[in-house]
């Protein structure tokens, strides 16, 4: 090898100020705590694959169908992470090229709607995401929205509601599936009320993904017409996007997909996906996944006995919004205080906020990153006895040292991958 192209292969020596920064946010991952409930950390293979000379490569159209020569190796990590997509959550058509999870939603309003149809989404602060029809997204501009929320009482969905909406206003889909939602829904019950009123039924499991193809929350398989998903999230994957559905659907998204949204696909970032979709095939990804559960329930249980108000008064998955108005606070102060011992953490509304987004009285808090680290029950209950200090401290800050002590002393015994 010569000299030059040695040199090429340091990013230390090519681009020192790019370099710097990702060996500071490699230091950030390692110090904090990561408690953002969709972020996680990836394997060392799935980073080798998305780092890998794929991305060199055009590909556009599918395997074996490509507008391109030279595809018969990118062919075969897309053939595998197809088929392991079909695997994992039982489906008979999966499409791995989003970029993605608000692609995937894109691609699939765009394929079964027309612009001004009706789409009955859950409100941003009740759960929903912002492409389940905000008006700062695009499916808040082309499709007329109506909403959905969780009761007041026990903020959880109460599907008589959701009924009496859906058949009030006649959506031509129902979009289900939630950024902030700590509870099991009823697939079944959302699937009924779509059929009752000729409602395409879209679940969007960008959040509980991992969960479900690790066979701890129910799967929408079998009452959604669509689904979609990130894979980033507690599927440990690359940032990226999914699709699935029936075989005759899966024509209409492939089309609309590519050519109709998207140039060529990332194939570094599908081959990091058949790496993460085959971790996620293995037994040991069902003990991750459980023990992520067991830490939500752990941490939830931990913050309710320190005197916070945990949202609908626990969580069935990896995620609790936690209500910290109880102790006088906004989520906006807690996330700064959290931020300045180490512990990251968003800001979130809970329903029916009194405050606005940008205040929030939440948190939201997801064990997802933390389990990959190793931690375990005892841990949580040291992270929530640190929460629930650093929420004490907010006015004063004498403690900040010392809290922030406890933090390093924990992130010290476990690595990141
Ligand atoms: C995270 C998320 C998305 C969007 O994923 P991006 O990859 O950030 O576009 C879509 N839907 C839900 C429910 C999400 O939580």
């Amino acid at each position: 090898m010569n000299a030059r192209l040695l040199e090429s292969l340091s990013l230390a020596s090519t681009d020192p100020e790019v370099a710097r920064a990702i060996a500071l946010e490699e230091e950030r991952q390692q110090r904090n705590l990561e408690l953002i409930a969709s972020e996680n950390y990836v394997s060392p293979a799935v980073r080798e694959a998305a780092a890998s000379v794929m991305t060199n490569k055009y590909a556009e159209g599918y395997p074996g169908r490509r507008y391109y020569g030279g595809c018969e190796y990118v062919d075969i990590v897309e053939t595998l992470a197809v088929a392991r997509l079909k695997a994992l959550f039982g489906v008979e058509y999966a499409n791995v090229q989003p970029h993605s999870g608000a692609q995937a939603n894109m691609t699939v309003y765009f394929a079964a709607l027309r612009p001004g149809d009706t789409i009955m989404g859950t409100a941003l602060d009740h759960g929903g995401h912002l492409t389940h029809g905000s008006k700062v997204s695009f499916s808040g501009q082309l499709y007329n929205v109506v909403t959905y929320g969780v009761s007041r009482r026990s903020e959880q969905f109460d599907y008589d509601e959701i009924r009496a909406i859906a058949k009030a206003h006649k959506p031509k889909m129902i979009v289900t599936g939630w950024s902030a939602y700590s509870r099991i829904p009823d697939w079944q019950a959302f699937a009924d009320i779509a059929h009752e009123v000729g409602a395409l039924l879209l679940a969007d499991i960008a959040h509980v993904a991992g969960l479900i193809a690790a066979g701890l929350h129910p799967s929408p398989v079998g009452h959604a017409d669509y689904i979609t998903t990130t894979t980033h999230k507690t599927l440990r994957g690359p940032r990226g996007g999914a699709i699935m559905c029936d075989a005759e659907r899966g024509k209409g998204i492939a089309k609309m997909l590519f050519p109709g949204i998207q140039g060529g696909p990332l194939m570094h970032i599908i081959a990091a996906k058949a790496v993460a979709f085959g971790e996620a095939l293995q037994p040991a990804f069902r003990e991750y996944a459980a023990q992520v559960v067991a830490n939500a329930r752990a941490l939830a249980r931990t913050l309710e006995q320190r005197g916070l108000r945990i949202v609908t008064g626990g969580t069935d998955n990896h995620l609790m919004l936690v209500d910290v108005s109880v102790r006088g606070l906004t989520g906006k102060a807690v996330e700064a205080y959290l931020d300045s011992i180490g512990i990251t953490v968003n800001k979130n509304t809970i329903p029916f906020d009194p405050q606005p987004p940008a205040v929030a009285s939440g948190i939201r808090v997801g064990t997802p990153a933390v389990t990959t680290r190793g931690l375990r029950e005892p841990e949580m209950e040291e992270i929530a006895a640190i929460m629930s200090a650093a929420m004490d401290d907010v006015a004063s800050g004498t403690q900040r040292e010392a809290l922030r002590a406890r933090v390093y002393e924990l992130t010290s015994r476990f690595g990141v991958p």
